[in-house]
């Protein structure tokens, strides 16, 4: 898949001379511009709501990076469950690489939060203050003074309050509440990432604008990978467009301007016959003007594209006007508009949903393993075993028990399946808070007999018990003399002695 540029152009948004190009897209209204607004106005409201939504106890979303936790929808992902987060995140960059094989970018359109927060908040309230464009807003110069900074600062309060939701999904909002209702003297810190988030959000969608879809995201570059000749993408129908050209005499002679041909009686196609030299296309350039990141569709798939629709409506606007059909701008395939066969089954249609299927399936299996508690038997450093004037083998180890519920609990240990072997412990049961970790070092003595023809290791299974249901067995391998014959204290011995 080719994916072009503008002519002569090394950025839309930036002169030959290397000046930016300020954009004020036209406003193009239509029926994906009311989805996008449904879209987006639910992803707003999802966002602000998240961080106050309780699920058993704890914030819908917390990503509790200062204490290690994460608490998502209920469940609370602690550093034992690296694994589950890593399936997680895995699984979710397959599912990114099969939405765009299918649906393109749709995501950066519909539910980026870049864009929807730059088109469904800032634009909204750019026009307020600014005026619109295609309405007299393209003309900024001659705005009353007072509007741009009034701008300014409409966008910076605005800024504010995601800025300050998006700390909430990482300090939580009871925290968040303290720290903007006490003196930032007493939360230096917290008032210092609060004004860094704030200021840079500000200068994103303030200045930034689209520069970050332009240069920054690095979405936009994996496109050319990801999608394929069949993903569905927004597309220019350059069989049914080209040759393009004003068809409409009375347009052209009044020199109406792109942006007002809409504005202009333009007679109905039944009244007025399409030459048949003439493609659908009447060059009135509106797809171009509602484009939020400068390009024009009509030089075909392009990496500034982030498939928002705006050119879509605006088209369809024109080709009702003219009385022909809509679509001229449409979701389609490069293949689709070629006139190829549709073909759904490619090789990354089915990869991915299999790989999709493999990674699910084995976080389910984990997760649902997952008990009350993470138990971690690890040994201690030091001498591998000591061997103690009573003849007996000691290793040295540690257990460490979450407890996962929100209640304290006794957790009781023992090896299973070697019973001249006993535990020697400070603390057994081992008493855990709810939502804490305890860790607790003990020895396991074994007579030196038991090594007798074991080579140097004997395999234990320990068993942490609550009482309450919760039982895990864990293995570790215990080490002493190799070569023991008998129990007789004399046997060869290796490793430390007291
Ligand atoms: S809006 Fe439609 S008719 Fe107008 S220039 Fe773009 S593709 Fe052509
Ligand atoms: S070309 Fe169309 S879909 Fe792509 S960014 Fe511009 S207006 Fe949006």
């Amino acid at each position: 898949m080719t994916i072009q540029n503008a002519p002569d152009s090394v950025l839309t948004t930036m002169t030959q001379a290397g000046r930016r190009i300020w954009l004020r897209p036209r406003l193009s209204l239509g029926r994906f511009l009311t989805a996008r607004r449904l879209a987006a106005y639910f992803l707003i409201v999802l966002f602000f709501g998240l961080p106050w939504l309780p699920v058993n106890g704890f914030p819908a979303v917390l990503l509790d990076i200062a204490h290690r936790r994460f608490h998502i929808l209920g469940y609370t992902f602690l550093p034992t469950d690296t694994l589950l987060l890593a399936i997680l995140l895995l699984t979710i960059f397959v599912s990114i690489f099969l939405f765009t094989a299918l649906l393109g970018r749709l995501w950066c359109g519909w539910a980026c939060p870049q864009t929807v927060y730059m088109e469904f908040l800032y634009r909204p309230l750019e026009r307020l203050f600014e005026g619109t464009t295609g309405k007299g807003g393209e003309s900024r110069a001659s705005l009353a003074g007072w509007r741009k900074p009034a701008y300014f600062v409409a966008a910076l309060l605005v800024t504010a309050l995601p800025a300050h939701t998006f700390l909430a999904y990482f300090v939580g909002v009871e925290n968040l509440r303290q720290w903007m209702t006490e003196s930032p003297v007493q939360h230096p810190t917290a008032f210092l990432v609060m004004a860094v988030t704030t200021v840079l959000m500000f200068f994103d969608f303030y200045w930034f604008r689209e520069q970050l879809c332009l240069i920054a995201c690095p979405y936009g570059r994996f496109q050319s990978v990801l999608l394929d000749k069949w993903s569905l993408i927004v597309s220019y129908d350059r069989k049914r467009g080209e040759p393009r050209g004003r068809r409409v005499s009375e347009s052209r002679s009044m020199g109406v301007s792109a942006l007002t041909v809409l504005n202009t009686p333009i007679p109905r196609h039944s009244d007025t016959p399409i030459p048949s030299t003439r493609g659908d296309c009447i060059d009135c350039h509106l797809c171009v003007a509602t484009c939020p990141t400068g390009i024009d569709i009509r030089d075909g798939l392009q990496m500034e594209c982030i498939n928002c629709t705006q050119c879509i409506d605006a088209c369809d606007a024109v080709m009702e006007k003219i009385g022909r059909p809509r679509g001229l701008i449409r979701y389609s395939s490069q293949a689709a508009i070629e006139g190829e066969k549709v073909r759904v089954l490619r090789p990354r249609v089915v990869f991915y949903p299999a790989l999709l299927a493999i990674l699910i399936t084995v976080w389910i299996v984990i997760f649902s393993n997952k008990g009350t508690a993470d138990v971690t038997l690890l040994r201690n450093f030091g001498n591998p075993f000591t061997m103690l004037a009573n003849g007996q083998i000691a290793n040295s180890m540690r257990l460490k028990v979450q407890n996962r519920t929100d209640k304290p609990q006794e957790y009781a240990f023992q090896l299973v399946n070697v019973p001249e072997a006993r535990i020697v412990a400070d603390r057994n049961p081992l008493t855990v808070a709810p939502d804490h970790a305890e860790t607790q070092g003990f020895v396991i003595e074994v007579p030196l007999g038991a090594f007798a023809g074991k080579l140097g290791t004997i395999d234990v299974t320990l068993r942490v018990t609550d009482g309450q249901g919760f039982s895990k067995d864990v293995a570790a391998r215990l080490l002493g003399p190799m070569n023991v014959v008998s129990a007789s204290p004399a046997a060869t011995r290796s490793g430390a002695e007291p």
